[in-house]
């Protein structure tokens, strides 16, 4: 039996049940992809910042595989074209991935299950919980928060699954090292890929500084480790999995304190949760202008305008230093993304979906879910029952910045931009 693990979005070797399930093979190659996202929306290819996290996480898993006599290999090219290369050369026989979202992801899955004539067992992905533990079938899904919560909120999440201490291993062959990063986390907001740096900011964040019990009243600081846990490029990536941090907070519960602050980071969770299975129901949907409300939205597409929200060079200084963080570090918190968005879409009437793909090229954090899920919601095509949210953004810097600091730190403040033009070529774009 010779099986293949292909890594998606689990980078890590406890909780992965997929990586588990391979005991009893003569051999096991481990692969993973590097995601190269389809040209969309002006875009493509990953920036910096989230390039050099994913590669130091794979560094990383790279070792704790070696430390289990196993190896990984990484390649360039789409799921469709490199694992029935592989499938051929190696002579596997069996597939296992974990669960991954996303409308891409479910095509690439459908067709090598077509082509290729050996099983491919699909594993648990980084959810609290599996589909059929769900309390309602995915078709029925509330389409808005609040009932999701209250249906699964007492569900209990299983234990995570302990380490690994024994793989079988590779098939014979050399693999090629990983290409380092060409750029280092930002010393301003440093967030080091691989599992190791994830325990360590949870360790901090709920044991050792007890921040979770103040996080009610500090997530929407603006510099992350000031006031979130900032733990979602862990999440995001796989290198923790989400019930090894519900089962850190309902430890800290149990063995120190119980607040307001603690349940709401979990609570948290419960949003990622909701559009992590929104994504699955919703499909191609999230990727339409209209959303999946199906609405028709007043929008153009003005390049110009497009750049300059890119750039950081708009006339809104918060919004300015929000973006310069984004690219300089790869994150923004999820105040400052909500500010951003809703500049992009109401001040500047741009078509979301173009937000939303400079976001996946540059967050290291980037889910498809998360992502495309929360910008609907703020543009108003998806699951928000109040239909949209505007952030009125000299509120927002009284409140959030009111003394200027963060937008200085982030060189927020810009010199003024000739007004905008719109021309006849500005047509509104089309909905469908
Ligand atoms: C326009 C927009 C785009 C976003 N894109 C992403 C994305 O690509 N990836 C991503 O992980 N999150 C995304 N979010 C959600 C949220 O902003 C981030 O999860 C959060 O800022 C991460 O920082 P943190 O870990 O300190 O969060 P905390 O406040 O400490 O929250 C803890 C965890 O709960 C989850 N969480 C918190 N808020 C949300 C939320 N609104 N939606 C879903 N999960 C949430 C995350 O996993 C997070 O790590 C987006 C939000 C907006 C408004």
């Amino acid at each position: 039996m010779r099986h293949l693990h292909w890594f998606q979005t689990d980078l890590r070797l406890t909780d992965n049940p997929a990586i588990a399930s391979h005991s009893a093979a003569d051999s096991l190659l481990c692969v993973f992809l590097m995601p190269k996202p389809r040209p969309w929306c002006n875009l493509n290819g990953l920036g910096p910042q989230r390039d050099r996290f994913l590669r130091e996480s794979l560094q990383e898993l790279r070792e704790s595989l070696q430390a289990v006599g196993q190896d990984l290999m990484v390649l360039e090219g789409s799921p469709e074209l490199v694992l029935p290369d592989l499938v051929a050369r190696f002579g596997i026989t069996e597939i296992s991935t974990s669960f991954t979202p996303g409308f891409y992801e479910r095509q690439a899955l459908e067709y090598l299950q077509q082509k290729l004539s050996i099983p491919i067992e699909v594993h648990r992905g980084n959810s609290l919980f599996s589909r059929s533990e769900l309390p309602f079938e995915l078709s029925d899904m509330p389409k808005v928060f609040s009932p999701f919560r209250k249906q699964v909120e007492k569900l209990v999440i299983k234990t995570p699954n302990s380490n690994l201490s024994h793989l079988p291993p590779p098939p014979a062959g050399q693999f090629d090292a990983i290409p380092v990063a060409g750029t280092a986390p930002n010393p301003a907001l440093p967030l080091p890929g691989g599992r190791q740096a994830g325990l360590r900011r949870a360790r901090q964040f709920i044991f050792d500084q007890e921040s979770i019990t103040t996080y009610k009243q500090t997530r929407n600081c603006l510099d992350g480790l000031d006031g979130s846990s900032t733990f979602s490029p862990w999440l995001a990536n796989g290198n923790l999995s989400v019930r090894e941090v519900a089962h850190d907070i309902f430890r800290f519960e149990r063995e120190r304190v119980t607040n307001e602050s603690t349940y709401w980071l979990y609570f948290e969770l419960l949003w990622r949760e909701f559009f992590y299975w929104r994504s699955v129901v919703d499909d191609k949907r999230l990727f339409l202008s209209g959303g999946v409300a199906r609405k028709v939205r007043g929008c153009t597409f003005e390049p110009r305008a497009f750049a300059r929200w890119c750039a950081g060079d708009t006339e809104f200084p918060l919004v300015n230093a929000l973006m310069r963080q984004l690219t300089a570090t790869g994150w923004m918190s999820n105040r400052g993304r909500q500010i951003a968005a809703s500049c992009l879409i109401s001040e500047m009437g741009i078509d979301w979906r173009f937000g939303a793909a400079f976001f996946e090229k540059h967050l290291i954090d980037y889910d498809v879910g998360s992502n495309y899920g929360n910008w609907q919601y703020i543009a108003g095509v998806g699951c928000d029952p109040r239909g949209g949210r505007h952030f009125h953004i000299k509120k927002q810097t009284e409140q959030h910045d009111p003394q200027g600091v963060f937008t200085t730190k982030w060189g927020g403040h810009r010199p003024s931009q000739p007004p905008y033009i719109t021309d006849a070529a500005d047509w509104p774009l089309d909905h469908r």
